[in-house]
């Protein structure tokens, strides 16, 4: 792998069903990377630390930003979400694409430092499907389910500063919809040139 990897950023209100859909994607497109961000936040039943999130100390976190370890990070639900920059260069660095999956703040300083990143934003059907979403889950008391969906609201607000919109009615359309963007995006001239480098050259002698 000699190119250089495209980033995509991947944003979603709680309970929209954006890991899940990462997951689907990864699983279908090898040459692609998610990005394990690093949390204060306490982990969750189920959840394992290195493969979810690298879970630390809100202290330790801290001290990350005075080194300027994130390329991004963000509070969120008060907490704490960082992305490895050396992760990011080191692996866009060997050619893979690579997905965070950030919120809008995160988006926002991502966007700044490297603008020819793809963004996405994962939308639910409508805001009733959302709250029943987020009630099955089950892992949250009602008071945490009533601020996420507050907070859903405002972070679905910011759809208006993505590249691309995904719905998420029906999972496997969304899927679909997912791995078009990223089909077309290794079609541009620029990805293409890299791939078929010899045939391009043969075509026009
Ligand atoms: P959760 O705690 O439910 O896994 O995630 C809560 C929110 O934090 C989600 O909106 C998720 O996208 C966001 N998030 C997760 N990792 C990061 C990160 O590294 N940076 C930023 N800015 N947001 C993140």
């Amino acid at each position: 792998m000699s190119s250089i990897g495209t980033l995509y950023i991947v944003s979603a209100p709680s309970g929209a069903g954006k890991t899940s859909l990462v997951k689907a994607l990864i699983d279908s497109l090898p040459f692609v990377r998610v990005s394990v961000s690093h949390t204060s936040r306490a982990i969750r039943p189920g959840e394992v630390c290195g493969v979810n999130y690298h879970f630390v100390e809100r202290n330790v976190f801290e001290s990350m930003i005075e080194n300027h370890e994130f390329l991004e990070h963000a509070q969120v639900f008060g907490n704490l979400y960082g992305t490895s920059a050396a992760w990011v260069k080191e692996t866009l660095n060997q050619g893979y694409d690579l997905i965070l999956e950030i919120d809008w703040q995160g988006a926002e300083q991502v966007r700044k430092l490297m603008p020819e990143a793809k963004s996405i934003f994962i939308l639910p059907p409508t805001q009733q499907a959302l709250r029943q979403r987020l009630n099955n889950r089950g892992q949250d008391s009602q008071e945490v389910i009533d601020q996420r969906m507050s907070q859903a609201v405002s972070e679905m607000s910011h759809y208006v500063d993505y590249d691309y919109i995904v719905i998420n009615d029906d999972f496997s359309t969304a899927l679909d919809d997912l791995k078009a963007i990223f089909r077309a995006n290794q079609l541009r001239l620029n990805a293409q040139a890299q791939s078929h480098k010899v045939l391009l050259n043969d075509l026009i002698q």
